[in-house]
Order: C-alpha cells, then structure tokens, then sequence
C-alpha cells in the first residue's frame, strides 16, 4: 500500500510535511519548521505520530522537534548534526534504511547545503523528501559543503528515477524561475516558469517537483559538471531578481 503525503505551509515559505503509511497508519514528519502547524495538521487529520525525520540541522528543519517530540512522543531520526540543535534518538547516514510500517525509505547523504545533510527516499513509491538539497528550478545554498560536494549530491538525486516526486522544504520556484531565464535558454524552461508564475498568482505550490521536470529545466542539475555547476551556484548568490 502507499505512502500517503500531505503537505501544508509553514513559517514565511517552508513546506511541512507528513507521510503516512497506508498499511499501518504509521506516520512521519518530515522535519519541523513550525511545532505548531504541525501538531495542528495531525489533530485536524486524527493522525498520531510515530516519527520525525530530519533532513538537516537547521532552525526551519529540526526547531520544532522538542515540541513534536513532547507532545506526540515521536522517535527523532536525522543525521548527527542535528545534534547541534537537540537531541537525536536515531543518527543515520548514507546507506541507511527507514522502516515507517511497510515504507522503506533510504536514506541518501546529500550534503552541500549543510556537511551532514540527508534525503529520504522511498522507492516503492518514488517519493523523495529532499530538504535544501534540490529545489524546483534551484537547489540550496553551499552554507558548509563545496561544489563539488553538492554537485555529487544533485547527481546522486538526478539518477532517482524520472517520476520520482520531489518534496523540496521551500516554495522558491518562482525566484528561482527569474534566475533560471536569466542564464539557462532549455527549451522548456520558460514554459515551466509561465507555469510556475500563474501557479504562484493563484496562490497554489508548485511543489512537488519531479526528476524529469528538474532535469529538462533546472539550471544547476543541467550545469553538466562540478565545476559549471560551481559557477551557476556562484552567480545565483549574487543575482538581482
Ligand atoms: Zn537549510
Ligand atoms: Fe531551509
């Protein structure tokens, strides 16, 4: 049976998310950037929580997780950075495995933005939890990690398999749609972010992604290499939209 995803904003432009295992009724968060909209999200469900996974150490990501934790009871799984911020009750790395129920999510070390970062993959039901790795038309900031590091962790995303839908933590697409026109001519990029604008004007997320939408059309997956990729992440950091 499968994995069941209900997203809803959080914070000024962070996505929350709970995942829920259709067989069990075991549920998951996905990081937690607002205690609040999230405990309030499984009430309004009838949902409780089992676990909470966290994708990196950061405020908007692992914040909340005392809160959760204390009032749902929930198993705090993420890297060991998050250690940083609270406790971790599970450390994983790269080439681990999550069992939520009959959801066996993987877990793919995608540092970069920060050294420690993770994705959560389930690949029964092609769904990744990407955090600040991968965005729609962008992908997060090197706050910690080099080039080439998150060059490997964009790779390591774009062989997921092309239907494989994307859960990114931010709604950036629009500002990253600027960019992208900005240095990237892909043929379907511009009818993306025609997409991405009217979506946005009507207030709807464009979140999830998929692999095949970003590979055709997101400018740091289609850098080529480390070091191009290098130069677009370089002049997205400076870029006036
Ligand atoms: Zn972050
Ligand atoms: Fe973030």
């Amino acid at each position: 049976m499968p994995l069941i995803v209900r997203q809803f904003p959080c914070l000024s432009d962070n996505y929350g998310f709970l995942a829920r295992d259709e067989a069990t009724g075991l549920t998951a968060c996905i990081d937690t950037p607002d205690a609040g909209a999230i405990l309030k999200e499984l009430d309004t469900l009838g949902w409780s929580l089992s676990l909470i996974l966290n994708t990196h150490w950061h405020r908007d990501h692992a914040g909340g997780n005392a809160e959760v934790k204390a009032a749902t009871g929930a198993t705090i799984v993420g890297p060991a950075e998050v250690e940083k911020i609270a406790p971790v009750d599970r450390k994983v790395a790269d080439g681990d495995v999550v069992d939520l129920g009959e959801t066996r999510l993987q877990v793919i070390g995608t540092g970069g933005h920060t050294l420690g970062h993770v994705t959560y993959f389930d690949a029964a039901d092609e769904i990744a939890f990407v955090g600040d790795t991968l965005f729609s038309l962008g992908c997060g900031r090197l706050f910690e990690g080099t080039a080439e590091q998150m060059w490997a962790s964009l790779s390591k995303l774009a062989a997921l398999p092309d239907d494989t839908a994307v859960y990114c933590a931010h709604e950036y697409t629009a500002a990253n749609a600027r960019f992208a026109l900005s240095v990237d001519d892909a043929p379907a990029l511009r009818a993306r972010a025609e997409e991405v604008f009217a979506a946005r004007g009507r207030g709807e997320p464009t979140v999830p992604t998929t692999i095949a939408r970003e590979k055709a059309t997101n400018p740091f997956l289609r850098a080529g290499d480390a070091a191009a990729f290098a130069a677009v992440r370089a002049a997205k950091d400076v870029f006036q939209g």
